[in-house]
């Protein structure tokens, strides 16, 4: 009796345990037709799920004199970059204030847009072969070209003064921490967060040098006048909107956004209030 009774629980507890499983296993499978759902209809178009949200989340530079920079007095991000996405998000949703922003660095520019934190990219952002595997890009909307930032003064005016003594700051992720290393290969790369970091640290004497796209450099320089930049541009750095692989509706309706902003004369106005150097 004592013995049928102990076979009993332990029947009724396998046969609990199974069910238990079973129920588990159910949910998991349910998780994961949910994520297929989101999938798909985030895969379907991306314009319709900008145009259902009412608004477009742009990802921006926060730190970037000219093109993406926050006030600290009254916490607005200013900027061409700013501008621009709020003048496109008028074309598209209708409403230029129909944005929310979004900072970004050029070393998490990408990967926030892959995961969905933001819908689109304007931040600086040179158009490269090795980002087109990544992301979507729209037509060009600025020329900038590398260059160098340097105290007043500085031996070094030109990327021929660069030696194996030279300390030459640069931002992780950005097209000019590769391209310094292959136009000047002896010199030694420091690299930074962002340019507010990279900045400082030239400031506080880290580094002979500050390289990255000469507009930028401009906005460093107009913020404190012990600074210049020298040389002449030793690339060609087309920026572009980048939005997520796949999305060719929305790039197209950017890309249309560009083309209006172009022809009304918005996009000379933006030109001229933020990048007239
Ligand atoms: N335009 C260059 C780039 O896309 C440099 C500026 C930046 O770091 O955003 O990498």
């Amino acid at each position: 009796m004592f013995k049928s009774k102990k076979l009993f629980t332990f029947m009724f507890l396998v046969i609990l345990s199974v069910f238990a499983l079973a129920a588990c296993g159910g949910e998991e499978e349910s998780k994961e037709e949910n994520k297929e759902e989101t999938g798909s209809s985030e895969g379907g178009s991306t314009l319709e799920t900008i145009k259902a949200n009412d608004k477009i989340v742009w990802g921006v530079k926060n730190d970037t004199k000219l093109f993406g920079l926050k006030n600290p007095s009254n916490g607005e991000i200013e900027g061409f970059d700013v501008d621009m996405a709020k003048a496109i998000t008028e074309i598209i949703l209708g409403d230029a204030s129909k944005v929310e922003f979004k900072e970004v660095t050029s070393k998490t520019r990408i990967p926030m847009l892959n995961n969905g934190d933001i819908d689109a990219i304007i931040a600086t952002m040179t158009i490269t072969e090795e980002r087109k595997q990544e992301v979507d890009f729209s037509d060009v909307y600025f020329e900038a070209g590398q260059a160098l930032l340097v105290k007043k003064g500085s031996p070094i005016q030109s990327i021929e003064d660069i030696t194996a003594d030279t300390k030459v700051l640069a931002v992780k992720g950005s097209t000019s921490a590769i391209n310094i290393r292959e136009k000047a290969p002896e010199a030694q790369v420091l690299e930074f967060e962002n340019y507010a970091e990279a900045f400082t640290a030239l400031k506080a004497g880290q580094g002979d040098t500050l390289t990255t796209d000469n507009a930028i450099l401009f906005g460093m320089a107009s913020e404190d006048s012990n600074f210049e930049v020298v040389g002449d541009t030793f690339t060609d750095e087309p920026y572009g909107i980048a939005a997520k692989k796949g999305s060719d509706d929305f790039v197209q309706a950017i890309n249309d956004a560009l083309a209006e902003l172009k022809e009304n004369g918005k996009y000379d106005e933006l030109y001229n209030k933020w990048l007239n150097f």
